[in-house]
């Protein structure tokens, strides 16, 4: 590991280091005759970097060498691939998780199921609990919602994709989900973090839409410490300054997270682009950039929905956005993973 510190420190300032490097079983020695750059050898830890970066007298770290993070891709790190039901993210597979923002009544979320289903889509998404920004707004059908999404994963297959608010609730929203999704207004709940992370189930975590990549990072670090290697991160948008799309969608992070981390990541055109018709150009861009999946939201009647209803796509929209996705991951020599129509028949 390599450090750099703060030009003219006072020795006690340069010992509070060395101190720590003792503790932590690591060999200290400084690169340059200014004292400047410190390199560390030992047994490396993930925690190391934190601990060093909480001293004052630490500049930056320059590299991490053994003591890497969890979510670190390091040098001939393969992907991590996560599988959900019969979907896979990463590792050179693509694969599609779609369905309303809402689960609202059973009849329809078994309509959309088995349309993205038809279309291939392995993963049915849909919030029984729902993270709204004003609380007079409609939460969510909440345990109702979750015995429907047991119902329709019964009747379709479909792996369920839905959102945990609440550590109290994991075990509840567990035995109906297939993956957990962790939303941008929770990426800095930790307690909810480690909680998931103490389960074995995948986990779908948005990015925060005002979180750095590297909060981003730090929050799926939470998941993997607490034991959970099962992680997709997912970017959704971040805040900008133009409400002609609802976030912008940030392309950069998805192909810096693809480089950098070996964990899978996709990409929520809805929430991003919050309009219907941009969600099918945002869903190519983040394949472009590498995506390994996408999450999408459809319906076929958006103006009678509680939620969202602006950036739902319909099931022939949806269609297309299938085709793309099968196009675009063959051209990178990557595989889009999809139910068939015909493999599905028997099961609807
Ligand atoms: C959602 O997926 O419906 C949702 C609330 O997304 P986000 O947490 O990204 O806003
Ligand atoms: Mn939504």
């Amino acid at each position: 590991m390599l450090i750099r510190l703060k030009k003219k420190l006072a020795a006690g300032e340069i010992e509070a280091v060395l101190e720590l490097a003792r503790e932590l079983s690591l060999s200290a020695r400084f690169v340059d005759p200014d004292r400047e750059y410190l390199e560390l050898t030992g047994p490396g830890r993930p925690e190391h970097r934190s601990r060093f970066e909480d001293l004052s007298s630490v500049h930056s770290i320059l590299d991490m060498g053994a003591s890497r993070e969890l979510h670190e891709r390091g040098p001939g790190r393969a992907d991590t691939q996560v599988a959900v039901g019969a979907a896979r993210f990463g590792g050179g597979s693509v694969s599609m998780i779609a369905g309303p923002c809402a689960i609202e009544s059973f009849e329809r979320t078994l309509e959309i199921a088995r349309a993205v289903r038809e279309r291939g889509a392995l993963c049915l998404r849909g919030g029984a609990f729902k993270p709204r920004t004003s609380p007079y707004s409609f939460q969510g059908t909440r345990m109702k919602g979750l015995e429907i999404l047991e119902r329709v994963r019964v009747e379709t297959g479909l792996a369920i994709v839905t959102e945990v608010l609440d550590p109290r609730e994991v075990e509840a929203v567990g035995d109906a989900a297939d993956m957990f999704q962790i939303g941008s207004r929770n990426m800095f709940n930790a307690p909810l973090l480690i909680e998931v992370g103490r389960t074995k189930k995948p986990v779908l975590l948005k990015r925060g839409f005002m979180a750095t990549l590297r909060e981003f990072v730090l929050a799926a670090e939470y998941i993997l410490s607490a034991g959970n290697t099962q992680v997709v991160l997912c970017e959704r948008g971040v805040r900008g300054f133009d409400a002609t799309s609802r976030n912008l969608l940030d392309v950069a992070g998805v192909a810096f997270l693809k480089r950098n981390t070996h964990l899978p990541v996709i990409v929520d055109p809805s929430h991003a682009a919050g309009r219907g018709d941009l969600v099918r150009p945002l869903a190519r861009a983040g394949l472009a950039a590498g995506a390994d999946g996408l999450i999408v939201e459809v319906h076929p009647n958006p103006s009678e929905v509680h939620s969202d209803g602006n950036q739902a796509i319909s099931p022939a929209e949806f269609e297309r956005v299938m085709a793309d996705a099968r196009a675009m991951a063959q051209l990178d020599g990557r595989k889009l993973v999809e139910g068939t129509p015909q493999a599905m028949k028997g099961s609807a």
